[in-house]
């Protein structure tokens, strides 16, 4: 694809999304499972736009959602909601009595007092609330802090022995029906070994409920399946479906992924333009390069926030030197890369800030009074717009009627 016309039509800062990647990688985790009943419900937190959610509905993607603005994206987007997980440490009363009266599959609770919530509200609503329960196993994913969610001094899910407890009391009670056991254990792993670990325990679990005749019919182990930003090696599906089989141990059970990442990260690029470049001299006579492109940390904070690598590629050649790829934000911490590679570079020209699909626009914000960027998808050769960028209007539509 020919970036820099997509820049020149589209105007930058811009997202552009592979349609045709994103169907490619989903057919493979598909495939990897085809053996059993498996629904992939894709992660919109890592890209909710909606062309890009129809597009996975289309496919038959379920959806796995962490916000009650999420589930109605994705309704939104045609997903079914019998596909349509809610997932979250925080779900408003609000939000709970929405998604019941949505009818999506099942709520994924996160602690003892959500149960009773929800509980409580589906009585009031007079109906049965289909859940399922998000264990903690305790296993270290090995991979960032931020995005580390299954080690008990993590605030996501309840430990085994709570889990259990709170299966014996959902299958008791009117308003409660237990179809699911849940984990995710966190965010860009390419070993997925811990993840193996994590359903052997939560499998064990899955026998014990069984035994008592509590019919779990969703085997549900999260997303976390990583990617190749920079010289990561990529995790082997093969083997991590096939360790999950081996820990269900010939239980039948529909299984359930939450890759969010995996199917769209590979499938973005961040298409930037050089404002200026700038060399600052230090104090020991060296010199320091930055190059100030007209996209920064409100449209990609990945780079500020986890330190994350973006391979940034510049779209001429020339004799390459080592600069730092800076935004016009207000703060030091406002970079896209550092210590990158690039040739000479002058106003006009096009960067491409890779692996940019998951995380990326959907973690973006208005800081600085910065309008959001385009979102443009490409599918069979062509190329379209999928989100306006914002205009000054958009930023204070919410406001002016105050002042
Ligand atoms: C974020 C999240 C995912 C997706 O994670 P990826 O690393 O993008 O695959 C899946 N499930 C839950 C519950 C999540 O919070």
């Amino acid at each position: 694809m020919d970036y820099s016309l997509l820049a020149k039509k589209y105007n930058t800062p811009l997202y552009v999304y592979d349609f045709d990647y994103i169907q490619a990688q989903y057919n493979k985790i598909k495939k990897e499972f085809q053996a059993r009943k498996s629904l992939v419900c894709y992660a919109l937190k890592a890209n909710s736009n909606l062309s890009l959610l129809k597009f996975m509905a289309e496919l038959g993607a379920g959806f796995d959602c962490v916000s009650i603005g999420e589930v109605k994206r994705a309704l939104l987007a045609g997903a079914k909601n019998y596909k349509i997980i809610y997932s979250g440490v925080g779900k408003s009363d609000e939000e709970i009595k929405e998604a019941l009266n949505l009818d999506i599959l099942m709520i994924n609770l996160e602690s003892d007092e959500e149960m009773k919530r929800v509980e409580n509200i589906a009585k009031e609503l007079g109906k049965k609330a289909r859940i399922s329960i998000r264990v903690n196993p305790n296993v270290d994913p090995k991979t960032h802090p931020y995005i580390s969610t299954g080690l008990s001094k993590n605030k996501f899910g309840v430990s085994l022995n709570k889990a259990r407890l709170m299966y014996l009391y959902a299958h008791k009670s009117e308003f409660l029906e237990p179809v699911g056991v849940h984990f995710h254990i966190g965010s860009q792993l390419t070993d997925l070994t811990p993840v193996i670990e994590a359903a052997r325990i939560v499998s064990e679990l899955l026998r014990e409920l069984r035994a008592l005749d509590i019919d779990i019919k969703f085997f549900d182990i999260g997303g976390g399946v990583g990617i190749k930003y920079e010289n990561e090696e990529e995790p082997d599906l093969y083997s991590y479906a096939q360790g999950i089989l081996a820990a269900l141990g010939g239980q039948d059970a529909t299984i359930v992924c939450e890759p969010g990442r995996f199917l769209v990260g590979n499938a973005g690029v961040f298409l930037t333009k050089v404002l200026y470049e700038k060399i600052n001299d230090t104090k020991d006579g060296s010199h320091k390069r930055f190059v100030i492109v007209d996209g920064a940390m409100n449209d990609l904070i990945r780079p500020s926030l986890y330190e994350a690598f973006h391979e940034i590629k510049a779209l001429k050649d020339g004799q390459k030197e080592l600069c730092d790829v800076v935004g016009p934000i207000c703060e030091s911490g406002d970079f896209l890369g550092k210590d990158i590679s690039l040739p000479k570079l002058e106003n006009g020209d096009i960067l491409v800030v890779k692996s940019a699909g998951a995380y990326g626009f959907s973690m973006s914000s208005n800081y600085n009074s910065r309008n959001r960027a385009a979102e443009v998808a490409l599918q069979n050769g062509t190329d379209r717009l999928i989100r306006k960028r914002e205009s000054f209007d958009d930023l204070i539509k919410n406001e002016k009627e105050f002042i």
